[in-house]
């Protein structure tokens, strides 16, 4: 296996993006303002509030060790990686004639065992095209999970751009939602006018908001079993179904044969710098495929992003499991270091996303997180190196942290060593 997972230079990129988890201000997206802990965080934002954090961004003084928890679409290209977009062949893609592009859609579908697939820009352009395919007619409706990514962060480009109305069912901790309640969501009075009409299920695997669960096979199945009665399709927002597939064990066709269409994201853990493949029935791709030139999506030498796409896919896919692996060592960590100050399901982290809860008043997310992310004092002495952990505040009082291929072993432990001198400190003051 090719080793490229080290960031080729430690990055020194700007200090306001936070990745899209701190987005996840459900609570104070429902009140309609930023909660005041909130705010005091993000105040100094401009229009790109959610993702700012206020603090100091990734790029460390020199002799502080920076472990971005932030995201997994905060990676860097490494060096084998940039060679591969370096000697891409390339040609006019909207003219069908990038040979990367091709090579690139070709091996996708196989993998996912779809007739065709399509390179698009980003997640969100993707999901939004198979909404708009589905679901061709005004006042066609979906079904979708209320803690989707679909349905909250994509700014309802459903309704806005494709003219599709969602009716939603309970996204529950899992991840799935009850089948029960999505066969009462179904639309039965077409073409009574009174009545959207449905088309369309919309799953997520691995679940983004719910701490990357990955869905049941079984699940899926009867998912697809109860939109096979009622003539609807199933999308999946895929955007880490190859952590699902790792983590089941499995490859990505046998989680997929239960779906008609697949979005996948290079750009997240599998750590390519760009893009999303969109894949299904070879006329589902063609009707796509008008849909992303209408969006703006139609690429020109898109080949060099291919390039480092399919070079994700070659050689970046087993290595999830590490990731995985990462995310657990940290979740028995907050476990064992004081299980007063940390509450975490170790069972629920199937994949790279850590949810964990701090039910102490005295130590809130915020607090915790602003703590991990500057170098306290005392902190060179305890820990050898000054250490900044950058992980975000989340909904429900709960801290997310995201493992992805900037972040090893070492920095796991580097992270685990931070987070047990910022507790000690924090029990120290409490008893002063
Ligand atoms: C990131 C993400 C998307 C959107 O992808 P972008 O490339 O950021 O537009 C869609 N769905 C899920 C579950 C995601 O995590």
């Amino acid at each position: 296996m090719i080793v490229d997972y080290k960031p080729a230079i430690q990055s020194s990129m700007s200090t306001s993006i936070m990745s899209f988890s701190c987005r996840l201000l459900i609570p104070w997206i429902k009140h309609g303002t930023l909660h005041k802990s909130f705010t005091g965080h993000l105040g100094r934002s401009s229009a790109r509030g959610y993702y700012n954090t206020g603090q100091a961004g990734p790029g460390g003084t020199s002799g502080v060790r920076v472990v971005d928890l932030r995201s997994d679409t905060v990676t860097q290209p490494g060096p084998a990686m940039r060679r591969a977009v370096a000697e891409a062949e390339v040609g006019d893609d909207v003219m069908g004639e990038d040979p990367t592009v091709n090579d690139l859609q070709k091996s996708a579908a196989a993998l996912f065992g779809m007739e065709a697939a399509l390179f698009v820009p980003s997640g969100t352009m993707s999901n939004l095209i198979a909404v708009m395919v589905h679901c061709p007619a005004r006042g066609d409706e979906i079904i979708v999970g209320d803690l989707s990514h679909l349905h909250i962060y994509e700014q309802g480009g459903s309704a806005q751009l494709a003219g599709v109305h969602s009716a939603t069912v309970t996204t529950l901790p899992d991840g799935t939602f009850d089948l029960n309640q999505l066969e009462l969501k179904i639309r039965r009075g077409y073409p009574d006018p009174h009545y959207p009409r449905s088309r369309l299920v919309c799953v997520e695997n691995t679940h983004n908001v719910q701490g990357g669960r990955v869905l049941p096979l079984a699940f899926l199945q009867e998912v697809r079993a109860v939109a096979d009665r009622h003539g609807l399709s199933v999308h999946m927002d895929g955007a880490r179904v190859m952590n699902a597939a790792v983590a089941l064990g499995v490859s990505p066709s046998t989680i997929l044969q239960h779906t008609h269409t697949v979005s996948v994201c290079l750009s997240k853990g599998l750590g390519a710098p760009v893009g999303t493949l969109l894949a299904g029935p070879r006329d589902f791709v063609s009707r796509a495929l008008r849909c992303r030139k209408a969006l703006g999506g139609g690429m020109r030498q898109a080949g060099v992003l291919a390039a480092a796409g399919k070079f994700a896919l070659t050689h970046l896919v087993q290595r999830l499991e590490e990731d995985h692996h990462n995310a657990q060592t940290f979740a028995r960590a907050l476990l064992q270091c004081d299980p007063g100050l940390f509450a975490v399901d170790a069972a629920a982290v199937e994949t790279n996303i850590l949810r964990f809860c701090l039910p102490e008043p005295g130590l809130g997310p915020s607090e915790f997180c602003a703590r991990m992310a500057r170098v306290c004092e005392g902190e060179e002495a305890a820990l050898g190196q000054g250490v900044r952990v950058l992980m975000c505040p989340h909904f429900g009082n709960s801290v997310r942290a995201v493992w992805h291929l900037g972040v090893s072993s070492e920095d796991t432990q580097l992270a685990i060593g931070k987070m047990e001198f910022v507790a000690s400190q924090y029990l120290k003051e409490k008893h002063e």
